[in-house]
């Protein structure tokens, strides 16, 4: 199937790729390798998917290796679950990382020895300044900072205490140990940044045989390093931290300096991509989790159907730069739509169900019909008909507006993949609500037009005793304006959409019955729809999730 997906084959050019097609013709590189490095604190989402597909994609299309390599150095926020889920993640996109899961945790003996080294070279020592402390010697941006009282503490000294912190004889928080750098650097960075601290927390790979833990940005460049990646690519706000990410590689032993390029973050219009606040969303169970398919994470995504080609695509079309990228959720839900429209099998579903009775069905025939216009390798189904079926309620009007190309009194329509039908009577309950509608057809219209006449109008259909009831849930986005979180005063949980979910008891094609979890499927006129990975029983009780709507309704109520 995937022959049919639109995404193009030919990589759209980045300054990135410029940076690799130089490297590689000059020689400074045979081959490239680039890394994925996440924090397992939570659940990945579309803002990493970007950053994924840009390293990932920029390994596969290069011939080069992407490794994944876990940050795990902040213990009390990290766990096992989180970890999986981002291997899952990564895998469920389509792509495979080189050789073995790494772990920052795995270089913490080395990330010591260097630490050590740079004592050594009167490039590090420890302070046991107070919190309160430390923030007054650091000055401001405007402000530059000043020498802290045990900047010159001897090498020796520095080592017996840096030991000392590795050995727990220090409470949490006691002490730390900062590179000397440069107190009035314009760049805060820079201002003898804290490279090691007391945490007594229990890890998850290496428990509880350290009570001191490294720094990000000391562990990064690190890791990086021994692990030979050539390109280091981040987002923006990583620009200020390059220059000691270059002090750290420039001042200990270590044969290799891998380049940091930055480019700017992904920020979709209508959601979130902060981990914190997706974490606050499950917490606060605003969603059922962080796989609600409503959720803009990775898992969120897969689970509200969205395919993994129709993934990157969209990761293509929004680019790699360094200028402000926010993006609206039309292109992502376009790159969906366009992928889903070249294969998911067409079936017939019935939402909002209104009751229709053939008054002349006596002899009416079922016809066969394509599962897909275009893809006759996806085969056929019946389309059953009988006296009794099933119409989507806003496909009559009584009183039609302007242009009404649908059903109304004694007008005719063509149902899908059937007969024309004309409807001759409406029959309402005592509160003058259609309950019912009595029709009947031109039986010299099956698979051919009516003599004399042209009927427009299709609408789809159910045969009431061959549909299968399904529990279909329509998914809306998520918030309610393009920018939930921009206003800092404003909880942006007061944004949630309240109309984000609505559970329906509809009505399937029987020839859905079997379909297995994860199958999409377009239910004509409806939209895009895939059986839940959780919930849904292939022959037991059916559940579809929205996964977007045929055309871009808000782009239409907001003209
Ligand atoms: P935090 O570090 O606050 O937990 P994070 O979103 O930076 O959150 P990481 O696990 O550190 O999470 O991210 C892994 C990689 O994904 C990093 O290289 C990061 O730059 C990249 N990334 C994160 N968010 C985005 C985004 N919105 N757009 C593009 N890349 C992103
Ligand atoms: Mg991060």
């Amino acid at each position: 199937m995937s022959s049919n997906t639109p995404v193009s084959a030919a990589p759209v050019s980045n300054f990135i790729r410029t940076i690799i097609d130089g490297d590689l013709a000059s020689g400074k590189h045979s081959s490239i390798v680039t890394r994925f490095p996440p924090e397992p604190n939570g659940y990945l989402h579309v803002g990493h998917a970007k950053s994924i597909c840009l390293n990932f994609g920029l390994a596969k299309d290069y011939n080069g290796k992407c490794n994944l390599r876990f940050d795990d150095t902040n213990p009390e926020k990290e766990n096992a679950e989180y970890a999986q889920s981002i291997q899952d993640d990564v895998r469920w996109l389509g792509f495979q990382w080189n050789g073995e899961v790494r772990w920052a945790s795995d270089y913490f003996d080395a990330l010591y020895d260097f630490a050590v080294e740079l004592i050594n070279k009167g490039l590090a020592y420890v302070d046991d300044l107070t919190p309160e402390q430390m923030r007054e010697y650091r000055g401001t941006l405007t402000q530059p900072g000043r020498n802290s009282p045990n900047r010159d503490r001897s090498v020796a000294e520095n080592l017996d205490l840096f030991r000392r912190m590795k050995a727990g004889e220090f409470a949490d928080g006691a002490m730390v140990l900062r590179a000397k750098i440069d107190m009035s650097s314009p760049n805060i960075n820079l201002r003898d940044p804290v490279i090691y601290r007391i945490k007594r927390a229990h890890h998850i790979r290496t428990g509880d045989k350290w009570c001191i833990y490294p720094m990000y940005d000391y562990t990064h460049c690190i890791s990086d390093a021994l692990e030979g990646i050539t390109h280091s690519i981040c987002t923006l706000e990583f620009e200020d931290h390059r220059p000691l990410y270059d002090w750290v590689l420039d001042n200990i032993t270590i044969p290799c300096h891998p380049r940091q390029y930055e480019f700017s973050r992904l920020e979709l219009h209508y959601t979130i991509t902060s981990k914190r606040k997706l974490l606050q969303l499950v917490n606060e169970k605003k969603v059922s989790g962080w796989d609600d398919p409503r959720m803009p994470t990775i898992s969120g995504m897969r689970r509200r159907g969205y395919t993994p080609e129709g993934i990157r695509e969209f990761a293509k079309r929004i680019g790699v730069s360094k200028s402000e990228n926010i993006v609206d959720m039309a292109i992502m839900e376009g790159a969906i739509r366009e992928d889903l429209e070249l294969r998911a099998p067409r079936v017939m579903a019935i939402i909002n169900p209104l009751k229709v009775t053939i008054t002349n069905a006596d002899g009416a025939q079922t016809r066969e019909a394509d599962f897909h216009p275009n893809m006759p390798e996806l085969g056929k189904r019946v389309v059953p008909f009988s006296k009794d079926l099933f119409i989507e309620a806003d496909d009559f009007a009584e009183v039609p507006p302007a242009g009404w190309k649908r059903l109304t009194l004694g007008g005719e329509i063509r149902l899908r993949h059937s007969y024309v039908m004309r409807c001759d009577e409406a029959v309402k309950d005592a509160t003058g609500k259609v309950v019912e509608l009595k029709c009947s057809i031109d039986h010299d219209t099956l698979g051919k037009n009516p003599e004399g006449r042209k009927v427009k109008g299709v609408i789809h259909f159910l045969s009431k005793e061959h549909a299968l009831p399904a529990e279909i849930r329509l998914y809306d986005r998520l918030f309610t304006v393009p920018e939930p979180d921009a206003d800092r005063d404003v909880d942006f949980c007061t944004h949630l959409n309240p109309a984000s979910l609505t559970v329906v008891q509809g009505w399937v094609e029987a020839a859905v019955r079997d379909a297995a979890p994860e199958t999409r499927y377009q239910f004509e006129r409806l939209g895009y729809f895939v059986t839940d990975r959780r919930d849904h029983q292939p022959g037991g009780k059916l559940v579809f999730n929205r996964t977007v709507t045929l055309r871009d309704s808000w782009a239409k109520e907001q003209a």
